[in-house]
């Protein structure tokens, strides 16, 4: 498995140094090797991609198209998909919504990320489920009552970790004639999100959250609605041609919705992060996992958030309710004093993250004043058990 850049040393408040324990990867992941490498190779070759002949524009027109097969073999795209790059899953989920054929009713679940939430204002809202098995039942129960043609769900939660069951909602959203649309931007950097296997029909993610750098992220699935959508942003490569009065011929295929100057550094640098994800092994992270969990559950002030049920599956994100403390002063003593960093919020998912705090709390100290904020640690390539082991010695500190 290539090896992650990592930032060195850094200085505590008391003088000493260690090695910073990035535990905010959900946030934005460090940058793998590989990754870093695919990137400098081309920056010799720079030029420009769809525009203009000669060697360096070839090769970089070369690159960006197989930078898309690249990502296509890594989401499993069937006959008839598409992958289109964007600036990131928010980017990507805001696409797929201006794509959905007019009159198409929406299904989300409460407890989504805003980038799943805000673009579906319009759509139908189910109760965030409280077990993998109920989003599925909840999900038919919808579907038998209202007919709906997408439905948009996580594939893992930024604020719990917990899997969702993809696969399962994909087949009910099918038998009801729905299609289903998977916000990967957290599943993807620790699983495969495939969707041939997940019989999914869009998926959404980040190129910064998949150890990748920032500015690129990836729509792919099915290629009819959006082939007939209007293009997502008015300018060059989205249009084939463009008349004296101004009458434009859109372009078909992927261009439609890439309009401007192309990110090829971006779009080389996911693939090269497919190349390597594909291949990694991700046991250890869920060895971590359990690892933290039970360390914080010895905390007696400290209480994890989960929607479902404690044994559902996670990937490496667990967030937790930490009563009597300023959780901003708590994350910056965990920075000065521990070399870790965490994040601290309600994790663009507000209202998710306020009733699992409220849960949280009430399991533990029924009469607490609820924390304002959640604590988050996310972890995946390149986390080690000292780094988890800081983070609870800090915590019980
Ligand atoms: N969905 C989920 C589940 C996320 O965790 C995030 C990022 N926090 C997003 C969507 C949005 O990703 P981006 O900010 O890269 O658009």
């Amino acid at each position: 498995m290539s090896t992650i850049l990592s930032p060195g040393d850094v200085k505590l408040r008391d003088g000493r140094s260690v090695d910073f324990a990035n535990l905010d990867i959900a946030a934005t992941a460090p940058c793998l090797r590989a990754v870093a490498d695919a990137v400098a190779e081309l920056l010799p070759f720079y030029g420009s991609v769809h525009r203009g002949a000669g060697a360096l524009s070839e090769r970089c027109t070369r690159e960006y198209e197989q930078a898309r097969e690249t990502v296509a073999d890594f989401v499993g795209c069937r006959d008839g998909d598409t992958v289109v790059f964007t600036r990131n899953t928010t980017d990507a989920l805001n696409l797929l919504a201006r794509a959905v054929p007019e009159g198409t009713t929406v299904l989300t679940f409460d407890g989504e990320h805003h980038a799943n939430l805000l673009p579906w204002q319009q759509s139908l809202h189910l109760d965030a489920p409280r077990s993998p098995q109920e989003a599925v039942e909840l999900l038919e129960w919808a579907l038998r009552r209202q007919p709906c043609g997408l439905v948009s769900v996580t594939a893992a939660s930024n604020v719990t970790g917990e899997v969702w069951p993809v696969a399962a909602l994909a087949e009910v959203a099918h038998r009801y004639g729905a299609r289903l649309a998977v916000d990967a931007a957290q599943l993807a950097p620790h699983a495969p999100v495939d969707l041939t296997a997940l019989g999914a029909d869009y998926v959404a993610f980040s190129g910064h959250k998949l150890y990748a750098p920032f500015g690129a992220g990836v729509l792919a699935g099915r290629a009819d609605w959006l082939d007939a959508a209007e293009p997502y942003l008015a300018g060059g490569g989205a249009s084939a041609s463009v008349g004296d009065d101004l009458d434009v011929r859109w372009a078909t295929g992927p261009a439609r919705h890439e309009a401007g100057t192309p990110n090829l550094l971006g779009a080389v640098a996911i693939a090269a992060a497919c190349r390597a994800l594909a291949a990694a092994d991700h046991s250890a992270e869920r060895a971590l996992v359990a690892r933290l969990r039970a360390g914080l559950a010895r905390l007696p002030h400290v209480e994890e958030l989960r929607l479902f049920e404690a044994d559902a599956e996670r990937v490496g994100i667990v967030s937790f309710a930490v009563l009597g403390e300023d959780p901003g002063a708590l994350a910056t003593t965990l920075g000065r004093d521990h070399g870790i960093g965490v994040r601290t919020g309600l994790f663009c998912a507000h209202p998710l993250t306020r009733r699992l705090l409220s849960e949280a709390t009430a399991r533990i100290a029924p009469s607490a004043p609820v924390p304002p904020q959640a604590v988050r640690a996310s972890f995946g390539l390149g986390t080690t058990e000292a780094h988890i082991d800081r983070l609870l010695e800090a915590l019980r500190r």
